[in-house]
């Protein structure tokens, strides 16, 4: 029988590999986790989507619309540039 087709297709991030992907329990953000069985080691698929409040996101769009680069308010914040940037592209429009 191969009905495992409505199942969603996991990948495993280091290897690559999409078979043998099987669930781990979940970390301790209550994220479902993964072990591939190919290279035995455990992932996440969903990255933590909250891991920052909607208060410091403000504060950085309000540093950043101040004149300070993505660059520049990642450092002040110490978080992630790209977690910047994407911050930016859903505020403009
Ligand atoms: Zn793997």
């Amino acid at each position: 029988m191969k009905n495992n087709k409505t199942e969603q297709l996991r990948k495993c991030p280091h290897c690559g590999k999409t078979e043998h992907q099987i669930k781990a329990g979940f970390n301790a953000s209550g994220t479902q986790r993964y072990k591939c069985k190919e290279c035995g080691k455990q992932y996440t698929l969903e990255p933590k989507k909250h891991e920052y409040s909607e208060q410091t996101r403000e504060l950085a769009l309000k540093i950043y619309y101040s004149g300070v680069s993505a660059r520049g308010v990642a450092r002040i914040l110490k978080m992630n540039k790209s977690n910047i940037a994407n911050w930016i592209k859903k505020t403009k429009k």
